[in-house]
């Protein structure tokens, strides 16, 4: 069997979504083939019993007030004609960097982590000041092809070493493909967004994002998918002509957008010339702990926390199956409201996809255990006041992630190979999402749109 579409996205992640919305509107027929039976992603959600839980949302990255115009929130909710007071955004109270005992903290507002950081390292606030400065300067940037190192365009500025540490670990931990360092384009659009913008979180989680796009996309009549997963993009003559699908039927389409990863597209594509792009090494592992008590009845104010138990953080893949020297803790009852009425915990830290890929069941589940009591000396550690009763907890490791979205390691942030411009090679087929190189909620949706923008809808765009 086969069926006709404009367009065929693969993915109903946050990017598939957006893109499928953006050409739906402008008339086009979409079709998005999603293998699994939910959407987002990446950035899911999941149910026990009647406890809800978010799969990759720790904040929405990219706050700005209702009514701010020129940001990604802003110009996201533009295109995709989406009510800002839909999202019901509630704003972190603070979160920190805490090294050891040293810690910094910030919030929506950057003079907080200024004062911060001429609290703690007075000798550094003026490189500060200066770097925030030269952020500042930049509107619009878009990812590089071309790496040029964030760690050195940043001593110029700073130079004390833990500070600068200090300052990346967020924006490494929410988006870099490379180890230590990563591309100064996206360092500085990744600062604007955590530090010079913001965290919010939707009121219902990522449902909320995920029910608005669903709805968006149904009613501007794409069809969505569950469980058809692409087998193979067909290609004749080096132009894409469609996708094989695992029922066995073929959608043909004037254009195929892939949200799957560079790596994983590239793997389906039937030809003997096609890049071969890097697999990422950053993959997590996250523990979920729910417990009888909120953290602020313990006296713990902070949204999320960025923790490392040394001077420095390791922003690499760790030998062992869990890196034991950082974590980040996501507190979600800390934002400006939420639903949960119980205490909820993730803690988030770097792990060995290769090993938790070796492990056959039993050990499987014994390192499971171990991650369960490291993450609880963690919590230990880092919020002593703690003191609510245990009731539920869960772990989710690099296997799952590959399991459930399909990216080759379970690498999160994807190959450290990007496309900036989208464009494979191969006519026709194109990649939006993460290996765009636009990372994150608010970065992924906005990937959908770019590439449908550009590549699509200006060509024949009368609007
Ligand atoms: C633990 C964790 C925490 C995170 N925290 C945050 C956060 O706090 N804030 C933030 O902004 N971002 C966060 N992120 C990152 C964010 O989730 C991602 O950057 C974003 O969701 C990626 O969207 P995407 O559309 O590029 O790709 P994906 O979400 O990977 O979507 C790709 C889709 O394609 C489907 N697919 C794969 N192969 C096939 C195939 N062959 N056929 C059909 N379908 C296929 C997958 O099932 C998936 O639904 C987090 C991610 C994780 C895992």
């Amino acid at each position: 069997m086969t069926t006709k579409y404009d367009v065929l996205i693969i993915g109903a992640g946050m990017s598939g979504m957006a893109a499928g919305i953006r050409l739906a509107m402008f008339g086009k027929t979409v079709c998005i083939a999603e293998m699994h039976s939910l959407p987002g992603g990446l950035n899911s959600f999941y149910q026990r019993g009647s406890r809800k839980f978010d799969v990759g949302l720790h904040a929405l990255t990219n706050f700005v007030k209702k009514g701010t115009k020129g940001h990604p929130l802003s110009k996201i909710l533009k295109q995709l004609r989406i009510r800002y007071d839909s999202l019901q955004l509630k704003e972190q109270k603070s979160s920190k960097v805490q090294f050891r005992d040293l810690e910094i903290n910030f919030s929506n507002d950057i003079e907080l982590l200024i004062s911060q950081v001429a609290k703690n390292f007075p000798e550094e606030v003026d490189g500060f000041l200066e770097l925030i400065k030269n952020i500042n300067i930049h509107k619009d940037l878009l990812p590089s092809k071309d790496f040029k190192s964030a760690r050195q365009f940043v001593g110029q500025y700073i130079k004390n070493k833990m500070l600068e540490d200090m300052i990346f670990y967020p924006i490494l931990f929410y988006g870099s493909s490379t180890e230590h360092d990563l591309d100064v384009n996206s360092f500085i659009i990744l600062f604007q967004s955590v530090y010079l913008e913001g965290f919010s979180r939707p009121m219902g989680g990522v449902r909320t994002i995920i029910d608005i796009l669903l709805d968006k996309f149904n009613a501007l009549g794409g069809e969505l998918r569950y469980r058809h997963k692409v087998e193979k993009i067909v290609t004749k003559n080096s132009k894409v002509q469609g996708a094989l699908l695992n029922n066995g039927e073929m959608i043909e389409a004037d254009y195929v957008i892939s949200s799957i990863g560079y790596p994983e597209t590239m793997s389906l594509v039937e030809s003997q010339q096609v890049t071969t792009p890097a697999v990422g090494r950053i993959s997590p592992i996250e523990t979920i702990f729910i417990f009888d008590k909120k953290p602020a009845q313990c006296d713990i104010d902070s949204t999320i926390i960025y923790y490392s138990n040394q001077d420095r953080y390791n922003y690499q893949k760790p030998t062992t199956a869990i890196d034991e020297t950082s974590t980040s803790i996501c507190l979600p009852n800390n934002f400006s409201d939420c639903e949960y009425d119980e205490g909820v915990i993730r803690l988030t830290s770097l792990a060995n996809f290769d090993l938790w890929d070796s492990f056959k069941s039993t050990e499987y589940k014994a390192q499971k255990q171990k991650v369960v009591e490291h993450s609880l000396e963690t919590l230990k550690a880092v919020m002593p006041s703690l003191n609510g009763e245990l009731k539920f907890q869960d772990v989710f490791t690099p296997k799952t992630i590959k399991r459930f979205t399909g990216h080759m390691a379970g690498a999160v942030y994807g190959s450290p190979d990007k496309l900036p411009d989208g464009l494979t090679g191969i006519e026709n087929l194109l990649l939006c999402g993460t290996d765009q190189g636009l990372i994150g909620i608010v970065g992924t949706l906005l990937s959908g749109i770019t590439i449908s923008n550009m590549h699509i809808l200006t060509r024949d765009w009368k609007g």
